[in-house]
């Protein structure tokens, strides 16, 4: 089968807010009056982004999921997106199967797939995703300020186990996690849920926003990063207040201080979480509390910015700052 026939095949929909998709040269798309476009792209390569053997419904998920958290955290409303397919092969039941998720998830956030490409060569796809945003109100990450709480949706320590457990690092039954909560951690992985909503109803609350993608340590840095352009700040976690996921906090509560250590770097460096980290001032706390019980996510005030200082500081249980390590980032440069 042709390339363009694929495309129409599988890629092919309706289009809902778009003035010309798929067919032409290029599609034409208009923002409303008053708007700004929010633009963002991330490629998954297999064997480094995702495992071999990852379900394409999955995959078709995740390749719009990692976009649509991008834009959560600018505080954009997704609308259309362009996909470039790389495979080693035409697999016609593969495509199906990614397709399905795909639109699965576009059609739950009204996302118009616009465009597209598919080539020959080692399985990748890049997918690059629009949405509108009022002119100046995007979220962004250098509005933090000394004395703001610092907020996480969600939990974290999940993906990251589940990564490690796929690399046949760790066994987390063996850690007594139950099997539930190992189920959960690779959902997440696999099938994770932008914070789309969330992101929206932070307008006019949130001074400082990011998605956690690399890892949250990590994530918060960039806020901190950006603001103390403007003043220098720096954030301090109280590790004790963090939302783990069952597997982590299962892990955490472990017998030995070697699986404990391996949550704590799950927890505090673990990507692939898309959960949303940002600030507010603290006259903002019910409103905040408000929005999390109507959307029913759940979101934990984790810390605080505070004047000067460098970097991320995360507070242990004996009151020190605590170490932990790296290594769960971009899980395959160190497999
Ligand atoms: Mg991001």
């Amino acid at each position: 089968m042709h390339e363009f026939s694929l495309i129409a095949k599988y890629f092919t929909r309706a289009p809902q807010h778009t003035v010309l998709g798929v067919g032409d040269d290029c599609a034409l798309i208009a923002p409303a009056a008053g708007m700004q476009l929010a633009v963002t792209t991330d490629t998954l390569v297999e064997a480094v982004h995702f495992f071999k053997g990852t379900p394409a419904r999955a995959l078709g998920h995740k390749a719009l999921a990692v976009n649509l958290s991008d834009l959560a955290a600018m505080g954009a409303v997704p609308r259309w997106a362009t996909l470039a397919i790389t495979l080693p092969a035409v697999d016609e039941a593969w495509l199906a199967d990614f397709a399905e998720g795909l639109f699965a998830l576009a059609d739950e956030h009204s996302v118009d797939l616009i465009g597209g490409d598919t080539t020959r060569g080692p399985l990748a796809f890049t997918l690059t995703l629009m949405g509108e945003v009022p002119v100046g109100a995007a979220l962004t990450r250098d509005g933090a300020k000394p004395g703001d709480d610092i907020w996480l949706t969600g939990d974290v320590g999940g993906p990251a186990l589940a990564v490690a457990e796929r690399y046949g690092r760790l066994s987390l039954s063996q850690w007594d996690v139950a099997s539930d909560a190992i189920a959960s951690a690779h959902k997440k992985l696999d099938m994770p849920t932008p914070r789309v909503a969330f992101g929206l109803a932070l307008h006019g609350i949130a001074r400082a926003a990011i998605d956690v993608s690399d890892g949250l340590a990590q994530d918060l840095g960039h806020i901190v990063a950006r603001s103390s352009m403007h003043a220098p700040c720096s954030a301090v976690i109280d590790f004790a207040a963090l939302p783990l996921h069952a597997a982590a906090r299962a892990a955490y509560g472990s017998r030995t201080t070697e699986v404990a250590g391996v949550a704590v770097s799950a927890v505090l460096a673990g990507g692939d979480e898309y959960e949303l980290a940002f600030t507010a001032a603290s006259d903002k706390r019910t409103a905040i509390e408000q929005i999390a019980r109507d959307l029913g996510v759940p979101c934990t005030r984790i810390g605080r910015i505070e004047n000067g200082g460098t970097g991320v500081v995360v507070m242990g249980l004996d009151g020190q700052p605590m170490r932990f390590g790296t290594g769960f980032n971009h899980f395959a440069s160190n497999s």
